[in-house]
């Protein structure tokens, strides 16, 4: 079955078409779109490729939250990049979402973003997540008890007050004709198959999850992950706009404009079959997430769409952005561990400003190189 959100019709984009590209971008998600903005913007000849469509990977896959942050809880990053560094990443994603919230239009809604507490653990870990926050200056509120949509099923709540959610395929769709409008030639359906064909031109691989066989040393050192994702029929109730995501963010739901109960997750009820590049669905992970469901209205709900899409995974947490070691000319953008739709945007941006030869942070923390030396 299909992507509830790419099932939206596709814009026609504008038919650019560019001879001999300064900068060669492959991967039309979010990352690549950004990208090729930014790039064709400073007046560079851009040409964007994709084996399949615009969106086709996990930007139109996923389950749409757009979210500050790195895909760690913000106490977590402050323990890998220190206080400063986790400050400043935290403001520069938020300001990202301001770019999104300006630039998407009707695909995006600002309604914050509520990260659950199914346990008094968990209630912990997100009350140490609420101070580190609020003493960092960042806006965030705690909830509990009635404040709940569901109190007796969950503890406790943090509300991430800047963030919201997007029709990401709308979103992406949106960005790549933004690209094109700015004199980007996009080749949807062509899938490079080796550097040799790009004729010399300086390359940015924006694949994330998928494999894409163009990085050398460090191919498959962000690990192909799947995740699945059901949509229900339209429910009448709202109750759940603002997006909202429990147990690690090992399940994650909200409710679209139509009213459909988008919900994602489940991974971890077949762990290790989900380390794939497959976008096979599994029976254990759909009847997880379809129990789930019902299990929140009290009632079967039916199952509309029901997808895969693969995220790239990178044990520290942090996103990887730079040269990719041991080849000329070729940058990657990628790896957000399942958290990329704002952090996509914002790092297509800054390799696209490494590119141009601004001087740009994080790359330290963000650098391809450091895969080399990593334990799974
Ligand atoms: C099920 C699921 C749920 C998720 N939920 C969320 C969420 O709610 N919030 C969030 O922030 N993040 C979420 N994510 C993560 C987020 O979707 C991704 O991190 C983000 O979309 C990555 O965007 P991208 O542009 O880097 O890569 P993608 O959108 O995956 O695009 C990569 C593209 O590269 C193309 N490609 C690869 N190799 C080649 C080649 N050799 N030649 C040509 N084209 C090639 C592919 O066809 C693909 O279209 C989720 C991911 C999944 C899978």
């Amino acid at each position: 079955m299909t992507s509830y959100w790419l099932s939206e019709p596709a814009p026609s984009l504008r038919a650019v078409a560019v001879d001999d590209p300064e900068v060669v971008v492959v991967g039309a998600g979010v990352t690549g779109c950004s990208a090729a903005l930014r790039l064709a913007q400073a007046g560079k000849r851009v040409r964007l490729y994709d084996a399949r469509e615009v969106a086709g990977g996990a930007s139109g896959r996923n389950g749409g939250f757009a979210l500050r942050g790195m895909p760690a809880p913000f106490d977590v990053t402050v323990e890998s990049v220190g206080e400063q560094g986790a400050r400043e990443l935290m403001a520069w994603t938020e300001r990202a979402l301001d770019t999104i919230e300006a630039l998407a239009g009707n695909s995006f809604r600002r309604v914050g973003s509520l990260r659950i507490a199914v346990d008094e653990e968990e209630r912990g870990e997100l009350r140490v997540e609420f101070e580190a926050l609020a003493a960092a200056g960042f806006a965030a509120e705690w909830l509990e008890g009635s404040e709940l949509q569901v109190p007796g099923r969950f503890t406790a709540a943090l509300r991430h007050v800047p963030d919201g959610v997007l029709q990401p395929a709308r979103w992406v769709r949106r960005l790549a004709a933004c690209a094109a409008e700015a004199g980007v030639e996009i080749r949807e359906h062509t899938r490079v198959s080796s550097l040799d064909e790009l004729g010399g031109a300086t390359v940015i691989v924006c694949a994330d999850g998928y494999p894409s066989g163009l990085l050398g040393s460090i191919e498959g050192l962000i690990i192909p992950t799947r995740g699945q994702v059901i949509a229900t029929e339209p429910i009448p109730e709202r109750l759940f706009e603002v997006p909202h995501y429990g147990r690690h963010g090992y399940d994650y739901w909200h409710q679209a404009e139509d009213g459909r109960i988008v919900a994602g997750g489940f991974r971890d009820v077949s762990f290790d079959t989900e380390f794939t590049a497959d976008e096979q669905l599994t029976e254990p992970v759909q009847r997880a997430l379809h129990d789930f469901v019902n299990g929140l209205f009290g009632r079967e709900l039916r199952v509309d769409y029901a997808w895969a899409g693969i995220f790239g995974m990178v044990m520290d947490f942090l996103p990887v952005v730079g040269r990719v070691p041991g080849l000329e000319n070729v940058w990657v953008a990628g790896g957000y561990s399942g958290h990329g739709n704002v952090l996509g945007f914002a790092c297509g941006e800054l390799v696209a400003q490494a590119v141009l030869g601004e001087a740009i942070p994080f790359l330290d923390a963000f650098d391809p190189a450091r895969l080399l030396n990593m334990d799974d």
